[in-house]
């Protein structure tokens, strides 16, 4: 299968579609509602007021929930299209919830409708696809993040319920759920990746509380959640997937998450480097504009081969995922992207800022927003270093250890094995040339 990016010419009308909509409707709710976390609160009307109509919109043209296969209402897009499409509408934060694919509902749908029993998927999925509730995914805990193992979060059987007990940590917007996606440890003599299985609780569960909500410095809201399970009750019928399956479920919902992201940070960055370009060349100091000074030239210049090299190596792995059709066989490159859209944004945001100068530190403008924003990158699948760790693995994989003092492509090496080759051409040759 050749490398293609080019898509048919039906799809690209959708695609000059989504980004005149994206643009001329979505954009300006976030201009009303600049608290991209409104999006979901399904019960604040002023904005679902507007949100509505064009989610209908989105609908009526067949473009809603394209993340997810044809059997629940999506086209099997492929990645490469998703992508295409992803970096439109990550130019605003409400552009995934006017086109029904806003994480971590999107993700959450994903492995309920992977593992999920008939019930389980007429009680939460459909409402869910349909953008009416919203979700949670509560894995983190205070303790730890990063490293799984440390997790304490149990659950107990207690005839036809699991009890589950513990506390989790940063679980976005699970102010405004109607239900959140947990995982406990049901298995405590299991090897380590075994132990835990995941659950769907409801949000009203008696024990379930929020202690508070978190926010960070740029966020309009304080909206990650610090949970704490006292004896929550939920029936067994709500366990998701097997018992012990928990990284099993929850790696069919970080797959596909993890390029999502990637792809909208595309967006994100390019509405950097576009106003990084309207203000250069409006903008006079000393005489000229800020896009004849070479050092600006110089920043416009590198924040575009950064960002079309990021968007190329998205798209490429994009294309990968669609070859093997299969997430584990691409894990390192969705390592890679993973491990670099963080810099791409925090590079292309802060160059962006800077150029503005007053204004652009201000919060009168995006940017300091999107500075933070990749951060929240490099942080919420989990930190860089994990993926470059993974990358690290599997690039080394290919290779082999010598066991002789030498390396295989030592010079003095190499060159006597090149002259035993061709010994017999080289015969007449002055060995010292
Ligand atoms: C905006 C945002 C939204 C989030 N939303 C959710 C959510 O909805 N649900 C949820 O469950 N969680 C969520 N998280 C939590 C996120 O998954 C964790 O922050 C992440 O897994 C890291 O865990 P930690 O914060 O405990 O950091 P730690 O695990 O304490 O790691 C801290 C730092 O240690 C270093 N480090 C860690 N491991 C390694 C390593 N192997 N090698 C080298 N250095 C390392 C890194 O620098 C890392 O940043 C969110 C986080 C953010 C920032």
């Amino acid at each position: 299968m050749p490398i293609d990016f080019s898509v048919e010419p039906e799809f690209q009308a959708d695609l000059d579609w989504i980004d005149q909509f994206v643009r001329e409707e979505v954009e300006p709710i976030e201009a009303i509602f600049p608290n991209g976390h409104l999006a979901f609160d399904k019960t604040f009307e002023p904005a679902q007021k507007l949100v509505r109509p064009l989610q209908q919109k989105v609908k009526d043209r067949g473009l809603w929930a394209l993340h997810l296969p044809p059997h629940l209402g999506g086209m099997g897009l492929g990645n490469v299209k998703l992508a295409l499409v992803n970096e439109i509408l990550g130019r605003t934060v409400w552009a995934p919830s006017v086109f029904g694919c806003q994480a971590p509902d999107s993700g959450n749908a994903e492995i309920i409708a992977h593992y999920g029993t008939p019930e389980q998927k007429e009680k939460y999925l459909q409402p869910l696809l349909d953008g009416k509730i919203t979700s949670t995914y509560a894995m983190t805990e205070p303790q730890g993040g990063a490293d799984p193992k440390v997790f304490t979060t149990k659950a107990v059987r207690d005839g036809d319920h699991w009890v589950i007990s513990g506390q989790k940590w940063f679980a976005s917007h699970a102010n405004y759920a109607e239900f959140l996606v947990t995982m406990a440890i049901t298995d405590p003599d299991a090897p380590p990746y075994q132990r835990m299985s995941m659950f769907i609780v409801p949000k009203d569960t008696p024990g379930l509380r929020i202690i508070r909500n978190v926010g960070f410095v740029t966020e309009k809201a304080a909206t990650h959640g610090y949970l704490s399970f006292d004896d929550v009750r939920v029936p067994a019928d709500h366990m998701l997937g097997p018992q012990g399956g928990a990284f099993v479920v929850a790696q069919v919902r970080l797959g596909g998450g993890r390029i999502h992201h990637a792809m909208r940070t595309i967006g994100e960055a390019r509405r950097a480097l576009d106003m990084m370009c309207e203000r250069a060349l409006s903008r006079v100091t000393q005489g000229e504009r800020l896009a004849r000074k070479q050092m600006v030239q110089e920043r416009i210049a590198d924040s575009w081969i950064e960002l079309e090299q990021f968007r190329l190596l998205v798209l490429r792995t994009a294309w990968l995922i669609d070859k093997h059709k299969n997430y584990k066989t691409v894990r390192g490159d969705i390592s890679a992207i993973k491990a670099i859209m963080p810099k791409v944004l925090h590079d292309i945001a802060s160059r962006a800022l800077h150029l503005h100068g007053s204004l652009g530190i201000s919060e009168e403008m995006p940017f300091a927003g999107l500075v933070m924003q990749s951060f929240h990158m490099g942080l919420a699948d989990g930190p860089v270093e994990v993926h470059k760790v993974t990358l690290a693995r599997e690039v080394l994989s290919r290779y082999r250890a010598t066991e002789d003092l030498f390396p295989s492509y030592h010079l003095p090496e190499v060159r006597a094995r090149a002259i035993e080759k061709y010994r017999a051409a080289l015969e007449h040759i002055d060995e010292q040339v």
